[in-house]
C-alpha cells in the first residue's frame, strides 16, 4: 500500500519523523529531503450508448470477478483524460472521446484515493477485453450485474435515475 519510505531516496540516510509543513512527515537529517505521502489518483470512465453502459469484469484483485466501470490509476505526469482514454482502450478495445467531467470523489482510508469520473463516448475500436479485464460488455439498466467499488455503484445509481 502507500507506505512511506524508511530511507532517503536522495542520499540513503535513514529517515526520521519530524513536524514539517504542518504535519509529521519523514525527513532526512542529512540532506533535508522531506517525504510527502501524496494521494493516489484514479480515473473512472462512464460510457453509455443507446441506453446501455459499458462495464468490465475484473480479472485481477481487488474485486476479481466483479463488474465495474473501466478504471485505472493516473501515471506520474499523465493527464487524467489520457488515463481515461488509455485505460478504456486497454480494458475494452474501444477508443473514446471525453465528453465531460461527471464527478470527483474521495475515499479516505489507509490508501487515500481521489477518483475522477469522466463521461465519454465510444468513437471506434472493437469491443474486446484486455489488460486486467476478463470481459467487457454493454449492459441495459434491467440487466446490470452486481458492481464492485463504491465509485462505480455511485455513478450507476445516478445514471439509473434518468429512466
Ligand atoms: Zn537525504
Amino acid at each position: 500500500m502507500n507506505r512511506p519510505p524508511n530511507f532517503c531516496p536522495q542520499c540513503g540516510t535513514p529517515l526520521q519523523d519530524a513536524p514539517k509543513f504542518g504535519a509529521v512527515r519523514r525527513v532526512c537529517p542529512n540532506c533535508d529531503y522531506v517525504h510527502f505521502n501524496d494521494p493516489k489518483v484514479a480515473v473512472v470512465t462512464f460510457i453509455t450508448q443507446e441506453n446501455r453502459v459499458l462495464l468490465v469484469k475484473r480479472g485481477v484483485e481487488p474485486e476479481e470477478g466483479q463488474w465495474a466501470l473501466p478504471a485505472g490509476y493516473v501515471d506520474y505526469g499523465e493527464d487524467p483524460r489520457e488515463t481515461a482514454i488509455r485505460e478504456t482502450y486497454e480494458e475494452t478495445g474501444l477508443h473514446i472521446e471525453i465528453q465531460s467531467l461527471f464527478d470527483v470523489m474521495f475515499y479516505r482510508g489507509h490508501n487515500a484515493v481521489i477518483v475522477i469520473i469522466y463521461q465519454a463516448n465510444a468513437i471506434g475500436g472493437q469491443l474486446q477485453a484486455g489488460d486486467d479485464a476478463a470481459e467487457a460488455k454493454w449492459f441495459a439498466p434491467t440487466e446490470l450485474p452486481e458492481l464492485a467499488f463504491e465509485s462505480s455503484r455511485a455513478v450507476i445509481r445516478k445514471w439509473l435515475t434518468q429512466f
